[in-house]
């Protein structure tokens, strides 16, 4: 009968057992365990790469309609709306500026 020794205790094992018979450690076979890893390695990679690309298209996407976004030219904010007045005749008006920034008080 073919043995092996046991990576736990030392001791000689049958090269199938599952379990050392000794000390109750688990025994796989190391090989095919490299192998398998490698192959999950490589898929958590592909996957992770494929992931990164996502994100980085996703953030491309908000980038671009971050920039898009109307905001103040003085400080930045784009916390700003839409300048619009309740006038004498009851009717909303602009006041030519189209926007007040709402942090700095700005028109623009
Ligand atoms: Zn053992
Ligand atoms: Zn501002």
């Amino acid at each position: 009968m073919s043995s092996i020794k046991c990576p736990s205790c030392g001791q000689n094992i049958s090269k199938h057992a599952n379990v050392c018979i000794w000390c109750k450690c688990p025994l796989t076979p190391t090989v095919m365990n490299a192998a398998e890893e490698s192959e999950n390695r490589r898929k958590i990679e592909a996957h992770k790469e494929k992931w990164e690309k996502k994100e980085e298209m996703r953030l491309a996407q908000i980038r671009a309609i971050e920039s898009r976004q109307i905001h103040c030219p003085y400080c930045g904010s784009v916390n700003v709306r839409k300048t619009t007045f309740w006038s004498d005749f009851g009717l909303w008006q602009s006041v030519g500026k189209q926007w007040v920034c709402k942090d700095c008080g700005s028109y623009f």
